[in-house]
């Protein structure tokens, strides 16, 4: 089966934190055990806004990628490039603040490997405003700008931590359906970084694309679960009619605690079957676990 993650935060604890790979959630031993083909790694752009050193951020969080391939692992640019029963990554951004140097730094950094980016992470920038701060405020006039720029160049535009306000403007504005790549659903956690069932049909209407997030604090208001919350937001997604756009966005290395039984990518086996105790047979898992992620990057164009 071919597994994708379209989020984790490995390059920050590798190249940041400096700690070892071996010590993160997330290890090649693990990707392997978990049958994970393709794990995106963010590069994140660091905690102080617009006025914060991103650049050196981002660039020792390049730096850390070598790590990722002398370990065996293969960087892909493309999903479709990973083969079932290898482990690939793919590389994101989290928070664009490297944009905002100029549009040309879009095409610099999807040079390098970037294929997706959110727009924000959970600071303003020159780009837009992220959920936790407010809903409202929309997309700056560079910030479509940079949108349009990356749907030029075949870059997915990720709306994880934006803003409703941006979130729509997207919609409006924008020439190519979104991607949410760690996301969970409000309707069951009211939280500001769900989305909504409205921003949710939206996505399905235009075919973008969702990972559900394994973090607790998103998935349970009371901040327990295990494979079967995951499995539930990913079937409320499929109940509004996402199981074409619907996949997994486990956020690994950027939260500290777990579902029970799904601590780590090593243990993706648990949520497959939680999903088949939904009642998701072996082709609707395939759709879910990689095939949507396929789909809607042939859908970038
Ligand atoms: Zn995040």
């Amino acid at each position: 089966m071919f597994i994708a993650d379209t989020h984790s935060d490995t390059l920050f604890s590798l190249g940041v934190m400096r700690r070892p790979l071996q010590d993160c959630c997330i290890t090649p031993q693990r990707l392997q055990a978990g049958g994970v083909t393709l794990q995106t790694f963010a590069l994140w752009s660091g905690p102080k806004g617009p006025e914060g050193d991103y650049e050196a951020i981002a660039e020792a969080e390049f730096a850390a990628v070598k790590q990722l391939t002398d370990a065996g692992l293969r960087m892909v640019t493309s999903p479709a490039d990973a083969r079932e029963g290898e482990n690939a990554f793919m590389l994101s951004l989290e928070g664009c603040e490297v944009f905002h140097k100029g549009l040309e730094a879009v095409a610099d950094w999807r040079e390098r490997g970037v294929r997706m980016g959110a727009l924000v992470w959970n600071n303003v920038n020159r780009i837009g405003t992220p959920a936790k701060v407010n809903a409202a405020d929309h997309l700056t006039d560079y910030g479509i700008a940079v949108v349009h720029e990356m749907q030029r160049l075949g870059m997915a535009v990720d709306v994880s931590h934006l803003n409703e306000g941006g979130f729509y403007d997207l919609f409006r504005r924008g020439h190519v359906p979104p991607m949410a790549s760690h996301s969970c659903c409000r309707h069951l956690c009211d939280h500001f970084r769900n989305l909504t069932d409205e921003q949710i049909r939206l996505m399905i209407r235009d075919g973008g694309y969702i990972g559900v997030n394994f973090y607790p604090v998103f998935l349970s208001g009371d901040g327990r679960s295990d494979s079967l919350t995951i499995a539930r937001h990913i079937d409320h997604i499929c109940q509004l009619g996402g199981a074409e756009i619907v996949g997994f966005g486990s956020d690994f290395d950027g939260i500290e605690c777990f579902p029970e039984d799904v601590q780590h990518p090593g243990q993706m086996g648990n949520l497959l079957q939680a999903l088949h105790s939904y009642g998701y047979t072996d082709k609707a898992l395939e759709k879910i676990c990689g095939g949507n992620l396929l789909d809607y990057f042939a859908r970038l164009g």
